[in-house]
Formats: structure tokens, C-alpha cells, sequence
């Protein structure tokens, strides 16, 4: 390791808290909106994000690098090697949208199908009323798909 690199090891050592309840290091020092920890890195180009800079020296990752740092705890301002691993943009996007697709999963009741036979009955002049007795959802459900305010992708056939 260069000299400046146990110079910038010592400083980012220096204002780490570690939370004994989730093991996170958290940084004491500057902090952008984001909430990531912020250090001045001379020999780095300027001013460095401390996780990155923790990824460099201990875990081979190159600043350069257009790989993501990600964290697996969740906490900007966790630089603990541990907590964090390399990932790709897109992994970064997945990460971030994990728990909304699992919602949208949850939500959605009706198979295509169905969906495109609620549009048919709809156009065939089938009251909403009816169509909602017989798939068992709410007059606004049906109302909604025939308006394609949800389940929008779902095409004609
Ligand atoms: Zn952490």
C-alpha cells in the first residue's frame, strides 16, 4: 500500500463509530445530501466518497472503476468493508427497486386473461356492475381496466 493510501487509512479510521447492534462503521465526518460519507483525497483526484475510498483499500476496488459500490445494510455512511460489495448500474437500479416491484406484484389480482375478457365484455355492452360479480373485484377494479388506468400493458389480442 502507497504511503498516502495508510495516510487516507488512518484518516478514514479516525472518525469511524462502529454500532455494535448492526456492526455498520459509521462515518463522523462530512456527509453529502445523500447521506455518503465525504473525504478529501489529495492523491485521489479531490474530493472522494469514504465508502468508495474504503472499497479501494480493502477491497480491491479501483476509483475509476464504473462499477457501483452498493451497501448491503442500507446506510450511506457505513464504509465497512463487510457491509459492502461491487455491482453493476443495473444492479444498483434492482436494489433500489426490489421492494416497489414486490408491491406491484402483490396488488395484481388478475391474470391477463381475465383482463382482456373484462375489456371484451365491456365493449360487448356488459354492465360494469355485472362484470365485477363475475371476476369477484370492485365496480372501480373493472372500471379501471376498461379505462386501461391499470393493467395497461396487458394488449388486445
Ligand atoms: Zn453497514
Amino acid at each position: 500500500m502507497p504511503w498516502y493510501e495508510s495516510q487516507l487509512e488512518k484518516k478514514i479510521l479516525n472518525r469511524r463509530l462502529i454500532n455494535e447492534e448492526t456492526g455498520c462503521w459509521l462515518w463522523t465526518g462530512g456527509k453529502d445530501g445523500a447521506g455518503y460519507g465525504k473525504v478529501w483525497c489529495p492523491y485521489h483526484g479531490g474530493q472522494q466518497s469514504v465508502h468508495r475510498v474504503a472499497a479501494m483499500l480493502w477491497m480491491g476496488y479501483s476509483l475509476s472503476d464504473e462499477l457501483f459500490v452498493l451497501h448491503q445494510c442500507n446506510n450511506p455512511s457505513c464504509f465497512n468493508p463487510e457491509h459492502m460489495y461491487v455491482g453493476t448500474p443495473q444492479e444498483n437500479m434492482d436494489d433500489r427497486s426490489k421492494v416497489g416491484n414486490q408491491y406491484r406484484r402483490e396488488q395484481r389480482k388478475l391474470d391477463d386473461e381475465a383482463v382482456r375478457t373484462i375489456r371484451a365484455l365491456h365493449s360487448e355492452g356488459v354492465k360494469g356492475k355485472d362484470i365485477a360479480e363475475l371476476f369477484k373485484v370492485s365496480k372501480k377494479t373493472v372500471s379501471y381496466i376498461v379505462n386501461h388506468k391499470t393493467y395497461a400493458d396487458v394488449g388486445e389480442d
